[in-house]
């Protein structure tokens, strides 16, 4: 049915659509939170007002700088930076920096746009934002890693600040990373300040569980969408994909809860172990040998390695949890997993299935955790991080999981609410959007046109 919000927001689709042509990531991410949002119009007009969401999907602010750097051969590099200031209402700018060959505004753009939802879900005062370079991490020297860093930082630096915008990790930024980028941004401004950046190293202001807190978090969603149907994850087989660092511990999770985790990947391929993952293998491989996934079978010869990303999804489970990267099921894989019995999937990775597959799998009723309450779970605790380091103390690991597993029973609770009370009973895509940008939103009211 037409309605008079339908109409609008079709007609500020169009506008975005215009403004950023071409733009296919960031359109997807919109159309999907946009698509959400009608009932919201329709049972409270005064969101149609304010021009809302005309301004939630223009960035704040958006700067592309140049990054130069020497390779190990003398020559020198040049690669591209980004970071997108997007959406202050409810806090600082948070979320992370990738660094990966694929970066552009686009994909900035989506994860950044995302970050405004999810940061609100989790009910802690933090904005939204995202950074990153179009720097390939693989192959390099770790002297090459921190020549390319400080540089990013060198630029970066004048962006940032504990109040202003607070970066962290994603995907190709872990804590070698982050560490390079703090001594660089203190070294220029003379000062410690722990909170600019999250993911830091426990010894200089890191927290407790941070590293655990994605892939945890996600666990800790699915977990609450299977316990409302009398299902969970003990003796469930598990396919997980990716091998970083939300894999790892989304690995660790389940398994801690008695299911079986058959599969993960890497960028070239997946490994099948029906025993079950060997993580201090995987562990090894990946944070510490900075290796490839297809290695594990020559450590557990009874493994499997298959090259390519998608065949992963035609192993059969119970639960799929995509923890890789955008688009990496689209609508084939969907049926596949549906075809093969699935019961849930939850969203490690930002944005892993496509508009499609979505779709699919709402109309099978399948369980479907959606990435901004999924894997709110690692920004959530950088903002614990944030807590810890303006109140100078440091929490337990107990503590801090405690608060984190809270924060996902909530973020739980009020996407179900949400869905229910705007009519859509049991769709999270529709009750996440619709309570992150409730706060968002009611905060850009009270604080005017800016
Ligand atoms: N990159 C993570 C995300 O997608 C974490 C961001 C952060 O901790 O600021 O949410």
């Amino acid at each position: 049915k037409s309605s008079a919000a339908k109409e609008y927001v079709n007609q500020v689709y169009d506008e975005v659509i215009k403004r950023n042509p071409n733009e296919s990531e960031f359109l997807q991410a919109v159309k999907e939170v946009f698509d959400s949002l009608i009932p919201v119009f329709e049972k409270n007009p005064k969101y149609m007002e304010n021009g809302i969401l005309e301004r939630i999907a223009e960035p704040e602010r958006m700067v592309t700088f140049r990054v130069p750097w020497v390779d190990d051969q003398g020559k020198v590099q040049v690669n591209r930076g980004f970071r997108v200031q997007f959406n202050s209402s409810i806090g600082p700018y948070k979320g992370g920096l990738r660094f990966h060959a694929s970066v552009n505004a686009s994909i900035i753009k989506f994860l950044g746009f995302e970050q405004i939802l999810k940061n609100s879900l989790t009910g802690q005062p933090i904005g939204g934002g995202k950074g990153g370079a179009d720097f390939d991490p693989k192959g390099k020297s770790d002297q090459e890693v921190m020549r390319f860093t400080q540089s990013f930082m060198t630029e970066l630096c004048k962006y940032i600040g504990p109040d202003v915008d607070v970066p962290a990790g994603d995907i190709g930024v872990g804590a070698r990373e982050i560490g390079y980028m703090f001594g660089q941004y203190k070294r220029i401004r003379g000062g410690y300040e722990a909170g600019v950046l999250t993911g830091k190293g426990l010894g200089y202001g890191g927290s407790l569980a941070r590293t655990e807190a994605t892939g945890y978090g996600t666990v800790y969603f699915v977990e609450e969408m299977l316990k409302d149907k009398d299902l969970s994850f003990a003796d469930s087989t598990v396919v997980v994909s990716g091998s970083g660092n939300v894999s790892i511990y989304a690995i660790d999770k389940a398994s801690q809860l008695g299911a079986k985790v058959v599969a993960c990947s890497d960028s070239n391929g997946y490994i099948y172990d029906k025993n079950g993952i060997n993580l201090e293998t995987v562990k090894k491989l990946k944070e510490v040998e900075r290796k490839r996934i297809s290695e594990y079978v020559t450590v557990h010869p009874q493994a499997e390695y298959y090259e390519g990303c998608s065949g992963i999804w035609s192993i059969p489970c119970d639960i799929a949890l995509p923890c890789a990267t955008q688009n990496e099921i689209d609508k084939r894989s969907a049926q596949i997993l549906v075809d093969n019995g699935v019961k849930a999937i939850g969203e490690g990775a930002n944005m892993p299935s496509t508009l499609e597959a979505i779709d699919l799998f709402l109309e099978n009723d399948i369980l479907f955790g959606p990435a901004k309450a999924a894997n709110a779970g690692g920004v959530a605790v950088s903002a614990l991080e944030m807590a810890q380091n303006s109140m100078k103390l440091a929490w337990t690991f107990e503590e801090v999981d405690k608060r984190l597993h809270g924060i996902m029973k909530n973020i739980y609770q009020n996407s179900v609410k949400a869905a229910k009370e705007y009519g859509y009973p049991g769709n999270l895509v529709v009750g996440a959007n619709i309570a992150g940008f409730v706060k968002v939103a009611d905060a850009m009211i009270a604080q005017g046109i800016i």
